[in-house]
């Protein structure tokens, strides 16, 4: 589902990915940790194309890119409708409802009937549990109830692949379980997820891969208990320390 080969980024002279090498299978939950500042959100970013990298190829679905040569707008268009960001901050529009905020990508990126899509939207809110929130604007949301707007409105264009950037670390410690709930019934219903976050929790009970990332490159991968229990490397174990 998700293939990436070389990624490189640099901001100015900066180095940030210094060659990541990815492989996604259809439906699996792949869980990125390590410090701040090793890239994890600029490889996120990268992988929906949001960020365009230097060098490298990515693929979601049936669609690729290749940086190494001239990105044609449509075909990067096109890409990033594969994925669904879900963002720290959540990003929602202020001055609309959290179903009209849910409709936006479906009505204006992708040009669908305003009436369908608002059948689905509500759908979709109900699923993240904000079927009497229709009408709210963000400012009347708590912080866990804007992120599952944020979810929702993510999911509203059908995307392939699921990415979540530190989906729950604006929250209030007591927000955080129901966010993390919704990204988990996501996850047993097959969605592919790639999830940057500090939850180990999350991690060791919901992902199929954890892949450790330090100075712009992947350090150590593996299955949650080969990652948590037995790590290999000493970079993991010094960052496992200093969080557990
Ligand atoms: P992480 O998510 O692991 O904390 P980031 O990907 O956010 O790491 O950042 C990696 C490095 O790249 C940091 O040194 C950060 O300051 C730098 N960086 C990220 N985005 C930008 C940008 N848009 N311009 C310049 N530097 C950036």
């Amino acid at each position: 589902m998700i293939t990436i080969n070389g990624l490189h980024k640099k901001f100015d002279k900066l180095e940030v990915l210094k060659g990541i090498d990815l492989n996604v299978e259809q439906g699996q939950v792949v869980v990125l940790i390590g410090p701040s500042g090793s890239g994890k959100t600029t490889f996120l970013r990268c992988l929906n194309a949001l960020e365009i990298p230097d060098q490298g190829k990515v693929s979601l679905s049936d669609v690729s890119l290749d940086f190494n040569g001239k990105i044609n707008k449509q075909k990067l268009l096109q890409y990033r409708r594969q994925s669904g960001m879900v963002f720290q901050n959540y990003n929602l529009f202020p001055h609309k409802t959290a179903l009209e905020n849910v409709m936006e990508g479906p009505v204006i990126v992708k040009k669908e009937p305003k009436a369908k899509v608002a059948e689905r939207a509500k759908i979709l809110l109900e699923k993240v549990g904000l079927g009497d929130k229709f009408d709210y604007y963000p400012h009347q949301l708590s912080g866990g109830q804007q992120q599952r707007v944020g979810i929702a409105r993510a999911l509203a264009i059908e995307p392939k692949v699921m990415l979540f950037d530190e989906p729950t670390s604006a929250l209030d410690p007591e927000l955080v379980g129901e966010v993390l709930k919704v990204m988990k019934d996501l996850a047993n219903e097959g969605m592919t997820m790639v999830v940057v976050t500090h939850e180990m929790r999350f991690a060791k009970e919901a992902a199929d891969e954890v892949i450790f990332m330090d100075g712009g490159v992947i350090v150590e991968r593996g299955k949650p208990f080969q990652i948590f229990d037995n790590p290999q490397e000493e970079r993991t174990k010094r960052f496992l320390n200093m969080i557990q």
